[in-house]
């Protein structure tokens, strides 16, 4: 391939040749900061050239290693082969025709594969969307037609969105909801199992918190009420929080005693991110629905829900869909991106990244106390911060450790309620040195704090 070609092809080897962001990129961001509306903010105002494997390289020549991937998208790489293989030669044939209109075989494909990869032997039907917040939505639109119950439950810390329905599913005001209410109602929000700040410690944090859910959708909803209960198996936006073992096997009989849909929301988790093609695998729970997205396509858009044939066929004809839904072009792209997970095995690659970060990360937190927690699965790592000596978040640190990272090369993402935990979403073919170069800025960043 040619040097100009971004993908694999692109060099993988960090190169800081300017100021972060060089001069190049401050000048678009002139004219970003010109034409582009405010609420539309940027983490690292480097503007992109190109991308492939672990790098992102900018305008100016810097090559950045990539500990982002988009926000958990780029899971097999940028323009990875198979991907701009299949898309390209679907751009070729047909851009779109609405598959609502005069259907055609990627669609059908994409959810027969997801009936074959996600958890259960039951029959399983999908619809495809375009975001992850679409949806959400429709999951919900989905189980209230099968139910005909109205209210949905949704946890503290979580994150689903910013249409109107999913922020009022999303947990934290700020940037998500504040000033843009009045939310959608019949949404209601239960205690999560978070392990690092359970009042009576980790390990009793499972069946506590489950029972303190579920106690409050009992004595406040009414079980008869609800819907769906709709959780992330690991928690994004809201911190990498892995619920403690147990709440969610729990929450999940609690919904099928019910009659409640369960809903996995994997819009972040999923497709080999955990090391698993779900995180909800992790305990052996078998969602009703599982919504998904992110990393399905490799950097297209689209989204999925995927669930039991009678539930998903609860809605009347025309009830679900939308002129893009299941676009031809994301759906080559998602087969090309399916066939690359399985052919390089990204699972493997995932728990290969989880050994040599929780590695590193752990024997930083025994250096730097100012770790509270490092947790996540696979690819899905993060440090939480806090003050030394104590459990109170830290935001500042995260903040400047992101930057001292930005301004060594190395892309990396804040999260959590409390804006204090750092988070890592590499690529899953990040080759190892890149990995172990992207961990030794992190423990310069915290050397220098
Ligand atoms: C990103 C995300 C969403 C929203 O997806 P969009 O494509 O940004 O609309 C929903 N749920 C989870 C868990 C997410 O991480």
């Amino acid at each position: 391939m040619s040097e100009l070609t971004g993908g694999p092809a692109l060099p993988q080897e960090r190169r800081v040749v300017t100021a972060i962001p060089g001069p190049k990129s401050q000048e678009l961001l002139a004219r970003k900061n010109a034409a582009v509306a405010g609420g539309v903010g940027v983490t690292l105002p480097v503007f992109t050239r190109r991308a492939g494997g672990g790098i992102v390289e900018d305008v100016d020549g810097n090559s950045l290693i990539d500990f982002g991937s988009g926000i958990a998208v780029t899971s097999v790489g940028n323009s990875a082969e198979a991907v701009v293989r299949r898309a390209a030669a679907q751009l070729a044939d047909f851009t779109h025709t609405c598959f609502m209109v005069t259907p055609y075989e990627g669609y059908v494909e994409v959810c027969e594969a997801l009936a074959e990869l996600t958890p259960g032997d039951h029959a399983k039907k999908s619809a495809l969307f375009n975001s992850g917040a679409e949806a959400v939505e429709n999951a919900v639109k989905i189980a209230r037609a099968y139910t005909r119950r109205q209210a949905v439950v949704v946890f503290d810390h979580g994150y689903h969105g910013r249409t109107n329905l999913t922020m009022a599913l999303t947990a934290k005001n700020m940037p998500y909801k504040h000033g843009f209410g009045p939310f959608a109602p019949e949404i209601y929000r239960a205690p999560l199992a978070y392990p690092y700040r359970w009042p009576t410690g980790p390990e009793n944090c499972g069946p506590e918190a489950a029972a303190a859910a579920i106690d409050m959708i009992s004595k406040q909803v009414g079980a008869d009420n609800v819907a769906a209960i709709v959780i992330e198996p690991v928690l994004g936006e809201g911190g990498f929080i892995e619920p403690a073992k147990g709440f969610l096997p729990a929450l999940a009989r609690f919904a099928k005693d019910n009659g409640i849909v369960f809903v996995a929301d994997e819009i972040q988790s999923g497709f080999c991110r955990t090391g698993q093609w779900f995180a909800c695998e992790d305990e052996g729970v078998v969602p009703d629905l599982i919504t998904t997205a992110k990393g399905i396509a490799g950097g297209l858009p689209l989204a999925a829900v995927t669930g039991r044939a009678e539930i998903m066929d609860a809605a009347h004809a025309g009830g679900l869909g939308g002129t893009y839904g299941g676009n031809p072009v994301a759906c080559a792209a998602a087969l090309g991106a399916i066939e690359t997970m399985r052919e390089l095995d990204l699972n493997a690659k995932a728990r290969r990244i989880e050994e040599v970060m929780k590695g590193r990360l752990l024997a930083m937190q025994g250096k730097y106390d100012i770790i509270g927690d490092v947790r996540g699965r696979g690819a899905m790592i993060a440090v939480e911060l806090v003050e030394s000596g104590s459990k109170t978040p830290n935001a500042a640190a995260a903040a400047a450790l992101a930057k001292a990272c930005h301004a060594a090369g190395l892309i990396v993402l804040t999260c959590g309620t409390y804006g204090n935990v750092l988070r890592f979403l590499p690529p899953l073919v990040i080759g190892e040195d890149l990995l172990g170069e992207g961990l030794d800025i992190i423990e310069e960043a915290f050397a220098g704090l």
